[in-house]
């Protein structure tokens, strides 16, 4: 689903990813985990192109989406990203920050897009705050309600950049809980979070990076029983 060959990423002098291959198969539930500032954002951002690689392919489900002239809008409504600001429209409700994309990018006629909107919303246990605005919501519910507007968007891939870091902790569980939930569906899923134990629950494999690098990765068993390298033992011994 997700092909990474020899992914570099600059930022001036920063040598922010370091030939990076990672191949992620269609359904799998991979979590990257790491210390501040090893690239973890970078890496997801350069599978939906909010990042562009300085050299390197990133190939999305059999489409080279860093050839020249590759169709940016298509990528982004396939690879729907989840961040640690939930960014929702605060002068829109709940059901039309949902129904907007669909209707505005895809094209889907506003019915269509409310009746799958209000389907996702069930789903995140929020159909009762399609006429809210966000500003009426807790921190949890605001992410709840992200997620269902990235899943109205029928991505094949769901990217989360610490979907939970922002949260009062009390919110944390409910936010996880739906992710666990869309990971039992098949949907191939990316998340970088410090959540160890949705990492247990969820994860095929988890890689840790460091300093640009994917440095250890494995299924959670081994990953977090028996990591080999010292840099792994340490992050570990440190957040758990
Ligand atoms: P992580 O998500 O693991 O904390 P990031 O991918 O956000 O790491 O950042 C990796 C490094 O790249 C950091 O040193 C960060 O400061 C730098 N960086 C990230 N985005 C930019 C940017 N747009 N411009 C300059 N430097 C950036
Ligand atoms: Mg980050």
């Amino acid at each position: 689903m997700i092909k990474m060959e020899k992914v570099n990423k600059h930022f001036g002098p920063l040598h922010v990813l370091v030939d990076v291959d990672l191949t992620v198969k269609p359904g799998e539930k991979l979590v990257v985990i790491g210390p501040s500032g090893s690239g973890k954002s970078t890496l997801i951002r350069c599978m939906n192109l909010l990042e562009r690689p300085s050299s390197g392919r990133v190939v999305v489900d059999g489409v080279d989406i860093t050839a020249p002239g590759a169709p940016l809008t298509k990528v982004r409504q396939s690879v729907a990203m989840v961040f640690q600001q939930f960014n929702l429209y605060p002068h829109k409700t709940v059901l039309e920050n949902v129904t907007m994309a669909p209707i505005l990018v895809k094209g889907v006629p506003k019915e269509a897009a409310e009746a799958s909107g209000l389907a996702y919303l069930e789903r995140v246990g929020l159909k009762h705050k399609a006429g809210a605005y966000p500003s009426q919501l807790s921190g949890g519910q605001q992410q709840r309600v992200a997620i269902a507007r990235a899943l109205n968007m029928h991505p094949k891939i769901m990217l989360f950049d610490e979907p939970t870091s922002a949260l009062d902790p009390e919110m944390v569980q409910e936010v996880l809980d739906v992710m666990v939930g869309l990971s039992q569906e098949g949907i191939t899923m990316v998340v970088v979070t410090h959540e160890m134990g949705f990492a247990r629950e969820v994860a095929d494999r988890v890689i840790f990076m460091d300093s640009g690098q994917i440095l250890e990765e494995g299924p959670p068993e081994h990953f977090f029983e028996a990591p080999t390298h010292e840099r792994t033992k340490l992050f570990l011994s440190r957040i758990l």
